[in-house]
């Protein structure tokens, strides 16, 4: 086997999963090759050196093992953004729309407190269609997103262009 030197050399794709015509790339090898998951984290670090962030924001379910990761490293609280009626608290939502059908994130509404900074994070960018709620999500606790960090680019789908229209900071390790 090559020798792996970059984060892509770490992730796996599978082909036609969860349906056909997905190519799935599967982070799970990353995060199991201590390596690589250290490499993940302290890459998605690089950018905001010496910058002081309140809380990182992690999206379901990828996003939270990377987020948590990275919060520590900051010194940061972690906030998940988790599926319709997986927190226990009180919530606000957002809808958003997906290949087929629709959507709906939420986060605890006192998880964030107004002026706080910001740092989103998850495994992969596609459409950016998850990004944007949880980014409206932040916004409306009156958190300040100060930079949304992935793994992965998929440049085709256009999140990375749908998110700088919303004048967000993105940064990616690989496409
Ligand atoms: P999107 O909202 O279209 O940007 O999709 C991003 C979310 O869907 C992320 O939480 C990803 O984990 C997941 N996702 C979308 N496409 C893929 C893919 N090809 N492989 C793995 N995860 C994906």
């Amino acid at each position: 086997m090559p020798r792996k030197t970059e984060i892509k050399d770490y992730i796996r794709t599978i082909v036609d999963f969860p349906h056909e015509g997905i190519m799935f790339r599967d982070v799970t090898t990353l995060f199991a090759d201590p390596r690589g998951f250290r490499m993940a984290v302290d890459q998605l670090l690089h950018p905001y050196a010496g910058v002081r962030f309140d809380k990182v924001v992690g999206l379901e379910a990828r996003g939270f093992i990377l987020g948590g990761a990275v919060a520590h490293q900051l010194s940061a609280g972690f906030v998940p953004i988790r599926k319709k009626g997986k927190l226990p608290g009180a919530v606000i939502s957002e809808d958003y729309q997906l290949e087929y059908g629709e959507a709906v994130v939420e986060i605890h509404d006192d998880a964030i407190e107004a002026g706080e900074k910001v740092l989103l994070v998850d495994d992969l960018l596609a459409t950016g269609g998850t990004a944007e709620a949880g980014i409206k999500l932040v916004e409306r606790l009156g958190g300040e997103i100060i930079g949304c960090a992935f793994v992965i680019d998929l440049p085709d789908l256009g999140g990375r262009k749908r998110l700088e229209a919303m004048d967000m900071d993105v940064h990616t390790l690989c496409t």
